[in-house]
C-alpha cells in the first residue's frame, strides 16, 4: 500500500457495532483539479458522529469512517485549489455544493440542495464520503479552511463543526449588545455557543436540565443560569428572552412550548439539534404567538473563515478532552460521548502514531 491510493481509517460496519469502530484501508475519491489531500492530526469527536454511528438519522453505507471537527496539513494540492502543500487546514461537515445555484451564490451553500456532507453523504460522481478518524482525507478545497497562526490544531477542531453550527445562528439572528440570548443543551455545541455569545456582547443565559452545569456554564461567560428541571423556572422567565439557541441532541427532553413562553414578542427560538429522524416537536399555537421557529445547519465558508479570526482575536478555546486514535480510543470517545460523559469536547490526537503505516 503506498499514499495516495489507499487511505487508512476506523470505519463503523454497522449500527449494532456503533462503537466498536474497525481499522481498514480505503481507495479515496477521484482526485480533480480543485481537490487536496490533508494529512489529517487531530479531530473532534461531535454529536453526530453518535447520531450517524446508531444510524439514527437512517442507514448508511459500510463501512462508514465518521468525524467531520478535522485539523491537519495539505499534502497534494490540485492546480485549482487555492491550497499549496503544507498548509495547515480545517474541514468541517460540507465536502462539497453544486456552486452554482442561488444558496451557494449568496454565501448559503450549507443550504445547497446538492451539498454532500465530509461523511453520511455523496459527491455527484457517487463516492461515498469518508470523515475524519482516518490518516487522510481528500474533499475540493474550497471546503477547507487555513487555520490562523494564533490557533493551536487542537483547540480549532471542535470550531470546525460544532463551532460554525452555534456561530452561524448567532450572528444571523441577531446576537448582540442589547439583546438577551439563552443557550439550551450545553454540550460540545452549547458550551461553544456561550462562548460566542458573550464574545459578540449579549446578555447570556444558560438553559440545561439539571444544575449540574452550572459552575461550568458561569465560568464560560454566562450571566445567568436555568434548569429545567426546577419546577416554576419559565414562569421566572417569562416574556424575557430575544433569542433561544437550542444546542441539545434530543428534543425529548425539552418542552418547546414552556422554552416559547420565556420569549419576548419578535423572539426567535432556533435549533442545531439533529435528532433522530422519528423525533418531532409538538407546538402549541398561543405560546408561538409573535414569535418564530427555525432549524440552522451548519454555516458559510465566509462564516467559518470569520469564526476563526474571532477565536484566534480573543483567544477563545473550546474546553477538551484529548484521547489518542486507536480502536480503543475511537470506542471510548463514542461510548462515552453517548452518554454525555465529556466535559466538553473530545479530540482523537495522535494521528501520526496509529496511521504510521499509511504515510
Ligand atoms: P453533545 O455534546 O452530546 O451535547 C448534547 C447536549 O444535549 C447535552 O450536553 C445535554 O445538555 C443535551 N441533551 C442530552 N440529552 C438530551 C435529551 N434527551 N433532551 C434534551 N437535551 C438533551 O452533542 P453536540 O455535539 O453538542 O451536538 C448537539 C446536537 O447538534 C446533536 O444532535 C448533533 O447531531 C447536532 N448537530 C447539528 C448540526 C447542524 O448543522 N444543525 C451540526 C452539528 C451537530 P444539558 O445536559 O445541558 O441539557
Ligand atoms: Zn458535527
Ligand atoms: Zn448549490
Amino acid at each position: 500500500m503506498s499514499y495516495p491510493e489507499q487511505f487508512t481509517g476506523f470505519g463503523v460496519y454497522s449500527p449494532q457495532e456503533w462503537n466498536h469502530p474497525k481499522k481498514h484501508t480505503f481507495a479515496p475519491k477521484n482526485f480533480y483539479d480543485g481537490d487536496i489531500d490533508i494529512k489529517i492530526d487531530f479531530c473532534g469527536v461531535c454529536g453526530s458522529d453518535v447520531h450517524c454511528a446508531h444510524g439514527n438519522w437512517g442507514p448508511s453505507y459500510s463501512p462508514i469512517i465518521v468525524g467531520h471537527e478535522i485539523i491537519g496539513k495539505v499534502v497534494k494540492a490540485g492546480p485549482k485549489s487555492n491550497h499549496k502543500i503544507g498548509d495547515r487546514v480545517g474541514v468541517g461537515a460540507q465536502a462539497f455544493s453544486c456552486g452554482e445555484c442561488k444558496s451557494c451564490k449568496s454565501h448559503n451553500e450549507q443550504y445547497c440542495t446538492k451539498a454532500a456532507y465530509t461523511y453520511f453523504g455523496q459527491y455527484p460522481d457517487g463516492y461515498n464520503t469518508q470523515g475524519g478518524y482516518a490518516s487522510h482525507i481528500r474533499l475540493p478545497g474550497k471546503f477547507a479552511f487555513r487555520i490562523p497562526e494564533a490557533l493551536d490544531s487542537k483547540h480549532a477542531a471542535p470550531l470546525m463543526c460544532g463551532g460554525i453550527t452555534c456561530y452561524s445562528p448567532l450572528i444571523r439572528n441577531g446576537a448582540g449588545p442589547g439583546k438577551k440570548v439563552a443557550i439550551s443543551g450545553i454540550g460540545g455545541i452549547g458550551h461553544m455557543a456561550i462562548m460566542f455569545a458573550k464574545a459578540l456582547g449579549a446578555e447570556v443565559y444558560a438553559i440545561s436540565r439539571s444544575d449540574s452545569k452550572k459552575e461550568d456554564a458561569l465560568k464560560l461567560g454566562a450571566d445567568h443560569y436555568i434548569a429545567t428541571n426546577e419546577k416554576g423556572w419559565e414562569t421566572k422567565y417569562a416574556d424575557t428572552l430575544d433569542i433561544i439557541l437550542n444546542c441539545g441532541s434530543s428534543w425529548s427532553g425539552i418542552d418547546i412550548n414552556l422554552m416559547l413562553s420565556t420569549l419576548t414578542a419578535g423572539g426567535k427560538f432556533v435549533s442545531i439539534s439533529a435528532p433522530a429522524a422519528d423525533e418531532t416537536l409538538a407546538v402549541s399555537a398561543f405560546p408561538l404567538g409573535g414569535k418564530s421557529i427555525s432549524q440552522s445547519i451548519l454555516g458559510s465558508g465566509k462564516e467559518i473563515e470569520e469564526l476563526l479570526q474571532l477565536c484566534a482575536e480573543k483567544n477563545i478555546k473550546p474546553w477538551i478532552e484529548e484521547v489518542p486514535i486507536s480502536a480503543d480510543g475511537t470506542h471510548e470517545v463514542l461510548t462515552r460521548a453517548d452518554k454525555v460523559d465529556v466535559r466538553y469536547r473530545f479530540v482523537l490526537t495522535d494521528f501520526e502514531k496509529e496511521f504510521s503505516d499509511a504515510y
